[in-house]
């Protein structure tokens, strides 16, 4: 057991009655003070923001990032915790992860019910995210998520529930481990690709955005994501990956002009595949989209993200294709 320092953001685990609805005011302290801490663990608070998640920027994602390799600097640290909104915790976590070489633990959760709610799941699901950052058979396993008593990858992991407390899974995959009796019981280690580098602090925030296929779609809204200057999209197709030949078109102008194009699905489970011509994703990957195998529409936007920023040149396209194919590469099924 060891040191564990918990970096708050706010969420529903942070959350009180504003009078109309409820929104994030606790500070970190009083979100701790309602877990039990498990033995031999001490914690300190670090106080970065309290927000509800669906407010949070990509300058807030890399303050987190810089303040967790901040946090990690100090070799006395075990692992580090970050309470967070549930909304876009799977954003938040998988930036974290693509960024994370160190083998500590770093332990996103949150809650589905408010701060003071009588039976609330912010407290077991706090007290099960210490056990899981002090826990020496989770070094190595890279960023995870810890939710109503399961431990799983940030990689994959997406929120499946509006309301109800199992929250997050990954519906393609399954939970590295799980917390049962104060116990954390390891099922598998994650395969991970080698961690980005440090986006600079200085470094320009781009524009990412995502456009939905769906029947009569045409391409208007993903040409206006290029008009407002996107470095990058993701275009969230249907099945397998598939849109229309005038979507093919136009992302094939788009990437000829420097936008980096990742394909995902509107599908809840299982990866884009290279299958139907005819607008399908064999005719968009020759048209230069990336395929993000079975990332979610949230972690694609996230990698692509990742990707422009570790390629700070604009006109290094490859180099950005590359980041990009790096940051989505499914791993080998373990
Ligand atoms: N709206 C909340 C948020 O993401 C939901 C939650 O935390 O569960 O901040």
């Amino acid at each position: 057991m060891g040191q564990v320092v918990v970096i708050s953001t706010g969420g529903t685990i942070a959350s009180r009655w504003q009078g109309s609805g409820f929104a994030a005011d606790a500070r970190g302290g009083d979100v701790l003070a309602t877990a039990a801490v498990p033995e031999g663990v001490t914690v300190r608070v670090v106080d970065l923001m309290s927000v509800n998640s669906a407010r949070i920027t990509t300058r807030d994602q890399l303050a987190l990032l810089r303040t967790v390799h901040e946090v990690l600097a100090d070799p006395a640290v075990d692992g580090i915790v970050v309470t967070h909104g549930t909304d876009t915790l799977e954003e938040s976590a998988f930036l974290l992860d693509l960024h994370h070489g160190d083998p500590r633990p770093v332990v996103l959760t949150g809650a589905q019910r408010p701060l003071e709610a009588p039976d609330g799941d912010g407290p077991r699901n706090l007290r099960d995210a210490l056990l899981a950052a002090s826990s020496p058979a989770l070094r190595g396993h890279g960023v995870l998520v810890a939710f109503d008593g399961q431990i799983h990858a940030a990689r994959g992991t997406i929120k499946v529930q509006t309301l109800a407390a199992d929250a997050f899974a990954d519906p393609s995959g399954s939970p590295v481990a799980d917390v049962k009796d104060g116990h954390v019981l390891v099922r598998r280690r994650p395969e991970r690709p080698e961690p980005l580098p440090l986006p600079a602090a200085d470094a320009p925030l781009p524009r990412v955005d995502i456009v939905t296929h769906h029947c009569d779609a045409d391409p208007l809204l993903f040409n206006a994501a290029v008009q407002a200057g996107a470095q990058g999209i993701v275009l969230v197709a249907t099945g397998a990956g598939n849109a229309t030949p005038e979507v093919v078109a136009a992302v094939e102008a788009a990437v000829a002009r420097g936008v980096l194009v990742a394909l995902t699905t509107r599908v809840p489970a299982g990866p884009v595949a290279e299958i139907y011509t005819q607008g399908g994703a064999v005719d968009l990957a020759a048209a230069g989209a990336v395929l993000t195998g079975t990332l979610r529409v949230g972690q694609a936007r996230i990698a692509t993200l990742a990707a422009v920023l570790a390629v700070p040149d604009a006109d290094d396209t490859a180099g950005r294709t590359r980041a990009l194919r790096h940051a989505v590469a499914a791993p080998p099924a373990s």
